[in-house]
């Protein structure tokens, strides 16, 4: 079986799909990964063949980069409208001679799911977040200026929905295409106790696979506790958050390690008190391995591993997206919300950390999740579905 892959270049996307490209590869299927440079090293890994599409990405200003860097819904719908323009002739080049069998794409990705359309193939909605209907959107509140952004945006969008149509993509809208729908094959990577309004998503159609994750046995808990931080990989240049970290733990009993991201260089943060280290960037499932509290801004995959690993969770989530896992994760009792005013004031922060990492029902909750999660069919179920979506077509 051949198999076409689109992902966008985000870690928080790449990653979850990345065991069950190897899993379809150790079965013989062929994978063509369409991505960028800096995930070639992790898909080449897996045996798949990798498609490089960073040269097809379209100029951006300054402006433009800084509207990306807030996450504008708006900024990001353009400039995808745009790379399916500028990648329609290779990707239609690849499918006319290579003759893919199935494509799987991000939910997120528009340039794959409008090449499966346009040619005609079955395909397969890899969704790295929940699977978001009208019912489980209702999850995700938004901010005045994110609703902002969104409305006064529909005119600019709506221009570049019509420059597509002339190369045979036929969009409703940028909505249209990110929502999950009834019938399309879904695999999602979490399970269905954690979906929120998991009832509204068919079990013909959707596959709660759970989390996609790079197992490591947990460690041994004694002695001094660890709390690990880390904002993620997108939004994460908040240097005033990390120095209330900091100062709160100071000379405290615990250990405190954060991952900052790359947006800035740590020695900006100050001398660092001995119970204190801060990086880039870690292995942070080896890190959860160790940790007995995860303060968190919810992406998808931060707040699964988390529960993975059984480690309660602090949660601070910073878009609509993350506030959705963020609501999901206390309702099921695996962390607790850290209001913005209580993360502004460290004495404050350092009573909450103390607090969640005596409590008992967060660590129950925590370990019902862990259960939760690895009870699900994981990536040989997932690759189980495409295999399944790929020979309903074959035999008509
Ligand atoms: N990650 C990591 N090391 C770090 C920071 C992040 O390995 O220092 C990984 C993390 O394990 C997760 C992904 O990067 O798989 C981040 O995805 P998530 O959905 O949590 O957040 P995003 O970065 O997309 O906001």
């Amino acid at each position: 079986m051949r198999v076409l892959w689109f992902c966008i270049p985000a870690y928080g996307h790449t990653n979850p799909t990345i065991e069950v490209v190897r899993e379809l590869t150790s079965r013989g299927h062929e994978v063509r990964y369409y991505s960028f440079e800096e995930f070639r090293a992790m898909i080449e890994g897996t045996g798949a063949q990798f498609v490089a599409c960073d040269s097809y990405l379209p100029p951006i200003d300054a402006h433009v980069e800084r509207r990306l860097r807030k996450v504008s819904t708006t900024e990001m719908s353009v400039q995808s409208f745009r790379t399916v323009a500028n990648l329609d002739p290779l990707v239609s080049a690849d499918v006319a001679s290579w003759c893919p069998d199935v494509v799987v794409t991000d939910s997120a990705c528009f340039w794959g799911k409008l090449a499966a359309a346009k040619h005609g193939l079955p395909w397969v909605c890899s969704t790295t977040t929940f699977a978001f209907n009208e019912h489980s959107s209702k999850y995700m509140s938004h901010s005045v200026a994110e609703l902002a952004d969104i409305i006064f945006g529909l005119p600019r969008l709506n221009r570049e929905i019509r420059r597509l149509r002339p190369l045979g993509y036929h969009v409703k809208s940028a909505l249209d295409i990110v929502q999950n729908k009834p019938d399309d094959n879904t695999i999602v990577y979490t399970s269905r106790t954690f979906q929120p309004c998991s009832e509204t998503f068919n079990e013909k159609h959707y596959r709660f696979v759970g989390p996609s994750v790079r197992d490591v046995a947990p460690k041994e808990k004694d002695g001094r506790s660890l709390v690990y931080a880390s904002l993620g990989t997108v939004i994460n240049d908040r240097p005033g958050f990390y120095r209330t970290l900091i100062d709160a733990l100071r000379d405290a009993d615990i250990d405190l390690l954060i991952s900052c991201g790359k947006a800035f260089d740590p020695t900006q943060l100050g001398e660092l008190p001995g119970n204190v280290r801060v990086e880039q960037y870690v292995d942070q499932m080896e890190v959860l391995s160790r940790a007995s509290l995860f303060v968190t801004h919810c992406g998808m995959n931060s707040a699964s591993e988390g529960m993975w690993m059984g480690v309660p969770e602090l949660l601070f989530p910073l878009t609509g997206e993350q506030r959705a896992v963020a609501r999901r994760v206390a309702e099921v009792g695996a962390g607790a919300v850290l209001e913005e005013r209580v993360a502004r004031d460290a004495a404050a922060l350092r009573e909450e950390i103390v607090g969640a990492l005596e409590d008992e029902r967060l660590r129950e909750g925590a370990a019902r999740m862990r259960d939760d999660l690895r009870s699900c069919a994981g990536p040989a179920g997932a690759a189980d579905f495409i295999e399944q979506v790929a020979r309903c077509h074959i035999e008509g």
